[in-house]
């Protein structure tokens, strides 16, 4: 009997927002390891706003993905069979892998997770690339000081829930802008957030941040871009940073979007505006791991996932990313 492997590829490059009919399902064969090599049995699965990016056919920080080739995201694997001295049967990984329900790896890119210490999805959240963008954008570019106000972005997703957690360990004011009321009310009562926005009944959304910040606005952790953010920059403070983490109201558009110019109010206001993308602090990610890992066993910091089951809607998952369907990270169980 010949094993299938279900793989996932991408059809066509999205135009605006990505449709199901952009990625396509292929039964490979399932594969034989040599030498060296592991067999992986992928587990979970991470959908992230950047995979947008890595779907147009443009320079970036990393490659576009290629038509009709698996598309990669960050995945937790279970070692199946191993030929690998390093590996045994039984082991989980976390690593960029295929949409491929079973894969081979020399596994050199691939990091060993334990299930005893933390769940095993948190490891494509809280405790992975979503948690040390939120660390490291906040407390490298936002550098929080006690008693400063933070406002944060698509606050109530991935990144955003961590950024407004972390900043109020270190003892900031801290308003989330989130989709829905459901989520503004999760932000304070289980992230601890002081206020909370929704962007899609506000009236004005300026004077709201306005209301909520009567000493200003000293760090803007910005993960949506657009009008909303320009409404953040307007409330913004002398000195104060922006962190330009992600624009996802603009990923879909066809055109790129203008908007007010910010040079006038960095200029007068000193306002420093900085871009990253999380790779920049490789070297530095078991100091962040290790701190948000201990952040989590005090209970001062917490998180919330949304899992959908099933191999199958890996691409529905990634589109409702774009629709605010999910609560803290989206991630797929396989
Ligand atoms: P999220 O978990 O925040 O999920 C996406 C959320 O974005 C949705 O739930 C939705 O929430 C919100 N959203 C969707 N469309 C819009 C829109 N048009 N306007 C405003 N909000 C919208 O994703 P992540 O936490 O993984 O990522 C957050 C941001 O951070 C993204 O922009 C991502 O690209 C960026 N990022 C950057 C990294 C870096 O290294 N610089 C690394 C990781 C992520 P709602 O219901 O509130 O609208």
């Amino acid at each position: 009997m010949i094993m299938k492997n279900k793989t996932i590829l991408l059809n066509n490059r999205p135009t605006g927002k990505p449709q199901l009919s952009d990625f396509k399902f292929s039964d490979e064969k399932k594969p034989e390891i040599t030498e060296g090599e592991i067999l992986l049995k992928t587990k979970f699965v991470s959908v992230d706003p950047y995979l947008r990016g890595r779907m147009r056919d443009a320079e970036s920080y990393v490659e576009p993905f290629k038509l009709d080739e698996p598309i990669t995201s960050g995945c937790i694997a279970e070692v199946i069979k191993s030929k690998n001295k390093s590996f045994n049967k039984g082991d989980f990984v976390l690593g960029s892998l295929d949409w491929k329900e079973y894969q081979t790896s020399k596994g050199s890119e691939l990091l060993k997770v334990d299930e005893k210490i933390a769940p095993l999805s948190a490891y494509l959240g809280v405790l992975g690339m979503t948690g040390l963008t939120a660390y490291f954008g906040l407390t490298e570019i936002g550098k929080p000081k006690k008693g400063e106000t933070i406002v944060v972005s698509g606050a109530a997703g991935a990144v955003g829930s961590v950024v407004g957690q972390i900043g109020k360990i270190l003892g900031c004011r801290v308003i989330g802008i989130a989709g829905t009321d459901e989520k503004v009310a999760m932000l304070k009562s289980k992230f601890g957030f002081d206020e909370g926005i929704n962007y899609n009944t506000a009236k004005d959304i300026s004077k709201e941040i306005a209301d909520f910040c009567p000493d200003g606005v000293d760090i803007y952790f910005d993960n949506v871009g657009g009008d909303i953010s320009d409404d953040v920059h307007a409330n913004i403070n002398r000195f104060g940073r922006i962190v330009v983490c992600g624009a996802i109201s603009t990923y879909n558009e066809t055109k790129v979007p203008t908007g007010p110019r910010v040079q006038g109010f960095l200029i007068k206001k000193s306002v420093l505006m900085q871009g990253f993308t999380v790779g920049n602090y490789n070297e530095k990610f078991p100091e962040g791991t290790k701190q948000l890992s201990k952040w989590l066993n005090e209970e001062k910091l917490t998180y919330s996932e949304t899992i959908v089951e099933g191999f199958e809607d890996i691409p529905q998952a990634f589109i409702h990313l774009f629709e605010g369907k999910n609560k803290g990270k989206m991630i797929v169980k396989v």
